[in-house]
């Protein structure tokens, strides 16, 4: 029997089986396979990529485009339209890896040890590389900027990318994609609102006398106070939880004690919360403090609960989801789905979006019977998703 990881290696060569699809989308699959087989192969984490960069602006300067790039806020690219006077649109790629070991059984394995493209970033570059390498010969009926960003994953890069003169835009619709590694390849998956949930994290330090094990009705005890509030805030997230809305509030970490007789002194905790409403979030962050000063005075202990903004949501604009779902029939894209909430993961896609009207949506990459999710060592992205992604992104430029 064949390893899931060499189905993969194998469902990635299907491209041979395409030449007879008729989109521009066939046309183009190999190209962008080679690409995402280079990227794959040569991960870079953070927001400083500089082989990943060179990679993208080499290309796009061999398709003959004019590149704006900066050393920590990725490259870009402007196609003028055949109407000049219409609204741009703003598509955009992130371009780093994760802090992965992958395993082995891949033949374009990463060569670097300890960084590998878990979260698909590869594929979305090699996609928007096709929709370059699409419009370098057609001009499409508006104007384009291809924007492609490092430090998607925890550096906020996109805000280094939305600097870019390129992007200096009043007017703009803008829309990205996500590979998923559990959704069924080739299938898009949409929100009219919240796509992506707000993603902040928390610490909270205890402090108390500390005391005897033997005595604990003479100490408080910072142990069980965070045990106390590590239950308590499951149950606030419970509370507030929708089924279109879930939220989360789950302490990741709890560092507290050195020995078998003492009660310590202190206690450390964090942890992280999702939320897919702005009204949500800000009653959680108000539940949560008052939660934790609660049970800790409960206990004779003294305690501070500090919480960090993350991303915001990412949160598609309804009338350009119209626009596109109208775009993808058209086009005849069918494999199309609401989903019934939003993804509990996070993106900085959101500071696009916060800038002008537009969209994330998923495309599934589900490779075999029980595929590994996103960010695992063992995830697999099926390259056919790339096709999909692709006639998505040129079908889009027709909207009206
Ligand atoms: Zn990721
Ligand atoms: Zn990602």
């Amino acid at each position: 029997m064949r390893s899931t990881r060499e189905m993969g290696a194998v469902n990635s060569e299907k491209q041979n089986a395409k030449e007879n699809d008729p989109a521009s989308a066939s046309a183009l699959f190999p190209s962008m396979v080679r690409h995402r087989r280079h990227l794959h192969q040569h991960p870079e984490v953070g927001l400083e990529l500089p082989d990943t960069h060179a990679y993208i602006v080499e290309s796009l300067k061999s398709l003959g485009y004019e590149t704006e790039h900066h050393p920590r806020g990725g490259v870009s690219v402007t196609v003028g339209g055949s109407d000049p006077s219409a609204t741009p649109m703003v598509f955009r790629a992130d371009m780093d890896a994760l802090p992965v070991e992958e395993p082995q059984g891949m033949s374009f394995r990463s060569v670097r040890s300890g960084a590998m493209h878990a979260c698909g970033h590869d594929l979305h570059m090699a996609t928007l590389l096709g929709v370059a390498e699409h419009f370098a010969t057609h001009t499409p009926p508006r104007p384009l900027v291809f924007a492609f960003q490092p430090g998607e994953e925890s550096d906020r890069g996109a805000l280094n990318t939305l600097k870019h003169r390129n992007l200096n835009l009043e007017d703009a619709t803008t829309f990205a994609v996500h590979v998923n590694a559990v959704l069924p390849s080739g299938s898009v998956h949409y929100s009219r609102d919240t796509f992506m949930a707000f993603g902040d994290w928390f610490d909270i330090a205890l402090e108390g006398p500390g005391g005897h094990a033997s005595a604990p009705e003479r100490a408080g005890n910072p142990i069980l106070a965070g045990s106390d509030i590590t239950r308590a805030f499951v149950g606030l997230a419970n509370e507030l939880s929708e089924a279109r809305a879930r939220v989360v509030a789950t302490v990741t970490e709890f560092l507290s004690g050195n020995t078998v007789n003492v009660i310590p002194t202190t206690a450390g905790l964090r942890g992280t919360i999702r939320t897919v409403t702005e009204a949500q979030r800000a009653e959680l962050h108000r539940a949560m403090r008052e939660k934790v000063i609660e049970i800790a005075e409960a206990q004779g202990l003294q305690a501070t609960l500090t919480i960090h903004d993350g991303y915001p949501a990412v949160i598609s604009d309804a009338a350009f989801i119209d626009r596109a779902l109208n775009t993808f029939a058209a086009a005849g894209i069918t494999d199309v789905h609401e989903m019934e909430h939003p993804s509990m993961v996070i993106e900085d896609f959101s500071y696009f979006l916060h800038r002008w009207p537009g969209a994330m949506v998923y495309v599934g990459a589900a490779v075999g019977e029980s595929p590994a999710f996103n960010h695992s060592a063992e995830v697999l992205f099926d390259e056919d998703a790339m096709a999909t992604a692709l006639k998505l992104f040129i079908a889009l430029t027709e909207t009206p």
